[in-house]
């Protein structure tokens, strides 16, 4: 979000666009304008926020994001282990009967 203010020699408009820049050149006359400290200030903030935003995110998925992927795989690979189980469980009696009628 640019910001503008007043150049403080020839008056024309000046942009402040963000960044860590606290000074600008007027398009006009070419002298270095200070930009206004609130100007500044305010997108520093802004910048530090979005800084502490990414480190909340990264925090987030290390604390919650990663733990419930194991959370998800384990449970899924227990669910696969229940299958086969099950599976085992059912053709197990199903192969003991069908070897038992081939061996006698
Ligand atoms: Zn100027």
């Amino acid at each position: 979000m640019a910001q503008t203010f007043n150049c403080s020699s020839c008056g024309a408009a000046m942009e402040y666009t963000g960044g860590s820049e606290h000074r600008v050149t007027c398009l006009y006359c070419g002298i270095s304008v200070a930009v206004p400290e609130e100007f500044w200030r305010e997108a520093e903030e802004k910048q530090t926020l979005n800084k502490w935003g990414k480190y909340l995110i990264i925090f987030l998925v290390i604390v919650v994001g990663i733990p419930t992927c194991l959370g998800l795989i384990g449970t899924i690979l227990g669910i696969g282990g229940s299958l086969i189980g099950i599976v085992i469980g059912f053709l197990g009696p199903i192969f003991a009967a069908l070897v038992k009628l081939f061996i006698h």
